[in-house]
């Protein structure tokens, strides 16, 4: 069995605790706006053409976007870095694009990693059958969930699916007694409004119990903007500014409110 997966992180910091090896993995039924991995969605591996210029010359060459590993080869990657992995009580984190999407090889790569000792963490939208997240429960510590808006209609039209599912799941997991840290992404116009903010504190505090570890703030930013035009991808958000830091902090103390700890970034 096998996964395909874009890109592999070692050293990361931002998708649970400790030093962790995060597996970036090919495919996602979202098209969010302002998505930071463009080259993420997709469910194929793709050749793209990149261009460097050196001086006056350029050069072309074509570019591999995802890659078959074997669940040894994920063994064998995060065994190299198990010194550093265990002295910060750190891990594995599955990401994409949505790993949900591929979700007989996450299941296989999650119970093989647990098997070697391994905290595993999901970085999941959500999306994906209620069953399946029944499935991986056993076999996953952390999940990292994003909730992006919480009008369905809205949710539509910056995602391109409905967050019915996603917020039934989230209650799901919100039961399952693992750890969970709720991911929101800062879209300037799109889910920063004070009646917003409010409902979604609410919903926080009536959804809550021991399972929620962390709110994380994701202010939006266009470092992946760049990626767009090298994989030939219209970038739809070029006029949508990142919120300032001060906006960020007030953000912060608002959701303190939920008496959950709160962090700006991952
Ligand atoms: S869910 Fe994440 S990976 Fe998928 S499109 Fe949205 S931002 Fe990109």
């Amino acid at each position: 069995m096998k996964g395909l997966i874009f890109s592999v992180k070692r050293y990361s910091i931002y998708d649970g605790p400790g030093i962790r090896v995060t597996f970036f993995m090919k495919g996602c039924p979202l098209n969010c706006l302002w998505c930071h991995n463009p080259e993420g969605i997709s469910p194929f591996p793709t050749t793209v053409m990149q261009t460097n210029k050196v001086g006056e010359r350029e050069f072309s060459k074509n570019e591999e976007v995802g890659k078959y590993y074997s669940i040894d080869s994920i063994l064998e990657i995060l065994d190299q870095e198990k010194v550093f992995i265990n002295q910060s009580k750190g891990g594995v984190t599955f990401s994409g694009g949505e790993p949900m999407l591929q979700f007989e090889f996450l299941l296989e790569a999650l119970k093989s990693s647990k098997k070697s000792g391994y905290h595993t963490a999901v970085d999941t939208s959500g999306y994906s059958l209620a069953e399946n997240y029944q499935s991986i429960i056993p076999y996953t510590d952390l999940f990292l969930f994003d909730i992006k808006h919480l009008d369905e209609a809205k949710h539509i039209e910056s995602t391109g699916v409905s967050n019915i599912r996603i917020l039934d799941n989230y209650r799901l997991l919100m039961e399952s007694g693992k750890d969970i840290m709720v991911r929101i992404p800062v879209i300037p116009g799109f889910n920063d409004d004070p009646d917003y903010l409010e409902k979604l504190r609410q919903f926080i505090i009536l959804s809550k119990n021991d399972s929620l570890k962390k709110i994380n703030l994701l202010p939006f930013h266009k470092i992946g903007s760049s990626k767009y035009k090298k994989f030939n991808i219209p970038y739809r958000m070029g006029n949508t500014e990142p919120p300032d830091k001060e906006k960020m902090k007030k953000m912060k103390e608002f959701f303190m409110e939920t008496g959950v700890k709160v962090k700006i970034g991952g």
